[in-house]
């Protein structure tokens, strides 16, 4: 069963400005969920209009069953799991009252008789907090799960998460607890972040997480240590050369004694997306175009979040440096830009990684390709130890919650300038806009089904049970489905998501 419920603070903002309206007036939603290793994550929210409510008022609220028919077939027919939402705008904190448990009840009862193999669950959104519980098809049980929103501080105010913590040796950390605080130092604790691309960047940046106190580490890099990296990978000797880069940082996390673990993938991330699934931040601090484009593509589909650290130096000709700069971006998937909205890639750069090495040599033999264009990109570990502290800060910001993270941070050496940027999401982004792959989570797409749609007679009447309580509109006899069980599924729902 998932641990928790993800939703991005775009969608959240999208899901407030519908369920809390002014009126007061209790409202539904829809989430359509995926699934991603332990988590629930939102691909889409879609509001119920006040015109396909059949019952609304301050007290009560339910969709017309034509219309929850449609959204509920439309979500399980494409291989989402349905989240049923409703509001309670009278109220800060959420939690289901003794009416949302019957009708619960009721809903349980018809929707998994009609889909016995989908998992579903039901929300109660407060003006400050959200209660999840989602029913486990197979097991047929309801578990509570806590949700988590990612880019949580751009909502105003923020939703009440249950973060996870995790145990801190509070000696070994007691100076910079004091800056990030204990609770934020535990929080910082239990963040599990892979680093992929493991070169001087990585290396120093990794080696900071783990005396920030990250107590989770995935290294992910299939180089070797040359001769060439000795002068960038701080700690590295000329014994290492020839051994995998992440064995050697690895190595050298254990020397420390400090209290983590390390799992060290000597492949090509593009191989090895599967060790991503339990991390929660994805650090990038690799060269290439595609493989960023990757990491941005995973995260904004599995709602993690993805820094994007790198380092560019120009030069106009051997004499000439024209730019020493960095760059870290943070993507907050559905409330911050992604990589791709941005469009910082250079497509020349891009479409020459795609290219074999003999289409690279017949370019450069043609005159299409300079062969200076394939010469090793300048690198000083003056500027990795630079960018490597920022990421690391942002990371902190992040994880710790001491501050609001910034969306990008941009450093330019020949001018001593630290700039801090605002970045604003494309609706039109391939990856994360409207069109994109936000929330995707583990769904294939071609698993559509072709399930049939339920009759309106039979949501009708399971949801409404007879029972005019939450109902305004006309009394319906409880009559039931030959063969329909009627149980009471749910019956006690924990408190465990407030903070
Ligand atoms: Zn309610
Ligand atoms: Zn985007």
């Amino acid at each position: 069963m998932p641990d928790r419920l993800v939703v991005s603070a775009g969608q959240m903002q999208t899901l407030r400005e519908h369920l809390l309206q002014e009126d007061a007036q209790e409202r539904c939603a829809y989430g359509f969920c995926t699934r991603s290793g332990d988590r629930w994550v939102v691909a889409d929210i879609v509001a119920v209009p006040d015109e396909a409510m059949r019952t609304q008022r301050r007290t009560a609220c339910r969709p017309a069953p034509a219309f929850e028919r449609d959204q509920l077939g439309t979500c399980v027919r494409h291989g989402y799991r349905p989240l049923l939402m409703h509001s309670h705008p009278f109220s800060d904190t959420a939690g289901f009252s003794g009416q949302d448990i019957t009708a619960i009840n009721r809903y349980t009862n018809w929707l998994h008789g009609l889909y016995p193999e989908t998992d579903f669950g039901f929300s109660v959104v407060g003006r400050r907090e959200v209660e999840t519980t989602v029913f486990e098809a197979a097991a047929e049980q309801f578990h509570p799960v806590p949700v988590d929103v990612v880019g949580n501080w751009r909502l105003d105010p923020p939703v009440a998460t249950a973060t996870d913590t995790a145990a801190i040796d509070a000696d070994l950390h007691d100076r910079s607890l004091r800056l990030l605080t204990e609770p934020g130092q535990q929080r910082l604790a239990a963040t599990t972040v892979a680093v992929v691309g493991t070169g001087g960047l990585g290396f120093s940046l990794t080696k900071q997480l783990a005396r920030l106190g990250v107590q989770h580490l995935v290294l992910i890099d299939p180089d070797t240590v040359e001769r060439s990296n000795l002068n960038r990978l701080t700690g590295a000797t000329v014994w290492d050369v020839g051994r995998q880069k992440v064995t050697v940082l690895a190595q050298q996390l254990h020397d420390t004694g400090l209290d983590l673990t390390v799992e060290t993938v000597p492949d090509p991330v593009e191989d090895a997306t599967d060790a991503l699934t339990d991390c929660d931040v994805v650090v990038g601090t690799v060269d290439q175009v595609s493989t960023r484009s990757v990491l941005n593509q995973y995260c904004v589909r599995h709602l993690r979040y993805y820094i994007d650290a790198g380092t560019v130096i120009r030069t106009a000709d051997e004499e000439q440096v024209t730019a020493i700069e960095g760059i870290v971006q943070l993507v907050a998937p559905g409330a911050s830009a992604c990589y791709a909205c941005l469009d910082r890639a250079d497509p020349e750069r891009a479409r020459r990684e795609q290219l074999s090495t003999a289409q690279l040599d017949a370019e450069v033999a043609e005159g299409y390709i300079e062969e200076s264009a394939l010469a090793p990109d300048p690198a000083v570990v003056t500027l990795n130890g630079t960018i490597a502290s920022q990421a690391a800060a942002v990371f902190a910001r992040l994880a710790a919650g001491y501050a609001s993270p910034p969306d990008m941070v941009r450093y330019e050496e020949l001018d001593t300038q630290l700039q801090e940027l605002v970045t604003h999401r494309d609706s039109s982004c391939p990856t994360c806009g409207e069109e994109g792959l936000l929330g995707q989570g583990d769904r294939d797409p071609a698993a559509d089904r072709d399930l049939g749609d339920p009759a309106d007679s039979d949501l009708d009447l399971a949801i409404s049970g007879g029972d005019t309580a939450t109902d305004g509109g006309t009394p319906v006899a409880g009559t039931r489905r030959p063969g329909q069980r009627l149980v009471q599924w749910l019956t006690r729902i924990s408190q465990q998501v407030r903070p």
